[in-house]
C-alpha cells in the first residue's frame, strides 16, 4: 500500500522504543511530524523523546488496535513483531517497509534462499533437520557456524563448528531451534550499505562502511571502507536490487563480506542500522530522516558523504569515558540509558577526520 504524502504534524507510529526509535523520533520531529511509540516498557528510550507512548504487550490486541488507529503510518526499528500485532495494524493503516521484507529478514533460510535467487553470493548454506544431517553436512563445508534461523542477533544463538566437532553435541545445544549451517567465509573485512527506497521507486545508497565486531557486536563503522571503487559498486548495487526485489519503501541495511573473489552478501536488516550511525555527521542528510522521508511519502535526501567518519560505539562501561569523548571533538549521541550493563549499547560517537 502506497500512502499520499503526509504534511507536518502527521503521526508516526514506531513498533520499538529502543535507541534506534528514539533517533527515528528525533528526525521526524525536525521535520515537523510526532511520533507515537509502541513498546511494552514504560522506560523504553524512545518514549522520552516521543510525543506519545503506549507501554503495551505486542500480543495486546486491544492497545495494538487503537495505537494504529492513532496514528497516520507505522514504521518499526526492530524485525521479530508477532504476526499478530502486524495483521491488526496492516487492516488499519499503512506499515513500511511491508510484511516481505520483513518475513524474509526474519528467517535465515528465507532470507538466504531471497538473496541467492536475486543470483547474489551468500555463504554456502543448509538447513539442518536432525544431528545426523549436521553430521553428513559439517565435513563438506569443512566447519562452519550453526546459527538459529530466528531471533538472532549481534552474533547471539550462533555456534561456529570445526570440521571434527561433534556434530550431535552441536545439535543438542541448539535445544530443538530450527537451524542452517553456513560455511565459514574467508573474509578480508566485513562492509555494510545503508540503502533507502522511495515511495515512487526512486534509490539513494550511502558509502559503504567498514565494520570491525568485538565480542560479536559491531564496535566501529569507518567511512571509507578500504575497498576498490569496483566493489563498492557492486556493494551499492546489490542493494539497489535487494530494494527492487522486495517493492521496499525507508532504510535498510545490508551486511557484506569482503573476499578476493568478491563480496559475499551475510544478511539484510529491514530497518535503520547502527553501522550507519556515521550518516548523522557525514552526510547531509541522515539515515533516519532518510528513513521518515521514504516512509511519509516525500522524496529521498540526499545522502552523499561529506567527511571521512569513525563511529565507535558505547557499550556498557565505555560510558565511563565520556567527560574525555566530550572534550576530544567527537559528536556525541547518547540514548538515555540509565544503566549501563554489559553488552547494552549506551550510545556512540562519530569522529570526522577530514573535510
Ligand atoms: P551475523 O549475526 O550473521 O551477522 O554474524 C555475526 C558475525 O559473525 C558477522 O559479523 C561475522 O563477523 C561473523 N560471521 C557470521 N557468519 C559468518 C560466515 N558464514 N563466515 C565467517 N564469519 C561469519
Amino acid at each position: 500500500m502506497t500512502t499520499d504524502p503526509l504534511g507536518p504534524g502527521a503521526i508516526i507510529g514506531i513498533l520499538g522504543g529502543g535507541q534506534l526509535g528514539r533517533m527515528l523520533s528525533v528526525a521526524a520531529a525536525r521535520l515537523g511530524f510526532e511520533t507515537h511509540i509502541y513498546d511494552p516498557d514504560p522506560a523504553a528510550p524512545a518514549a522520552k523523546v516521543a510525543a506519545s507512548h503506549t507501554a503495551a504487550s505486542y500480543e495486546d490486541k486491544a492497545a495494538i488496535t487503537a495505537f494504529a488507529k492513532a496514528v497516520d503510518v507505522v514504521t518499526f526499528e526492530f524485525e521479530n513483531i508477532p504476526t499478530s500485532a502486524l495483521d491488526a495494524i496492516e487492516a488499519l493503516t499503512p506499515i513500511h517497509p511491508n510484511r516481505t521484507a520483513l518475513a524474509t529478514s526474519q528467517d535465515r533460510l528465507v532470507e538466504k534462499d531471497f538473496l541467492t535467487g536475486l543470483g547474489l553470493t551468500c555463504a554456502p548454506y543448509a538447513d539442518i533437520e536432525t544431528a545426523g544431517h549436521l553430521a553428513q553436512i559439517l565435513p563438506i563445508f569443512g566447519g562452519g557456524i550453526l546459527k538459529t534461523r530466528r531471533f538472532g542477533y549481534d552474533g547471539k544463538g550462533q555456534l561456529r563448528l570445526g570440521p571434527d566437532d561433534d556434530p550431535s553435541d552441536a545439535w543438542d545445544q541448539m535445544q530443538g531451534t530450527a537451524v542452517i549451517l553456513e560455511g565459514l567465509v574467508p573474509f578480508t573485512c566485513e562492509i555494510s550499505v545503508i540503502a533507502a527506497r522511495g515511495q515512487d521507486g526512486s534509490i539513494a545508497c550511502y558509502d559503504p562502511g567498514e565494520n570491525v565486531h568485538k565480542d560479536g557486536i559491531l564496535h566501529t563503522t569507518t567511512l571509507p571502507a578500504k575497498i576498490p571503487a569496483r566493489l563498492r559498486s557492486d556493494a551499492v548495487l546489490a542493494a539497489a536490487q535487494i530494494l527492487n526485489a522486495l517493492d521496499y519503501v525507508g532504510v535498510l541495511g545490508v551486511e557484506l563480506f569482503v573476499t578476493p573473489q568478491g563480496l559475499v552478501v551475510n544478511e539484510i536488516a529491514p530497518r535503520v542500522h547502527n553501522s550507519g550511525h556515521w550518516t548523522q555527521n557525514g552526510c547531509a542528510i541522515d539515515q533516519f530522516e532518510q528513513h521518515i522521508r521514504a516512509v511519509v511519502g516525500w522524496p529521498l535526501g540526499d545522502g552523499t558523504r561529506q567527511s571521512d567518519v569513525t563511529m565507535e560505539n558505547l557499550i556498557g562501561d565505555d560510558i565511563d569515558r565520556l567527560k574525555d569523548l566530550a572534550k576530544d571533538g567527537s559528536a556525541i549521541h547518547l540514548y538515555g540509558k540509565s544503566e549501563a550493563r554489559p553488552g547494552r549499547k549506551m550510545g556512540h560517537v562519530n569522529r570526522i577526520s577530514k573535510s
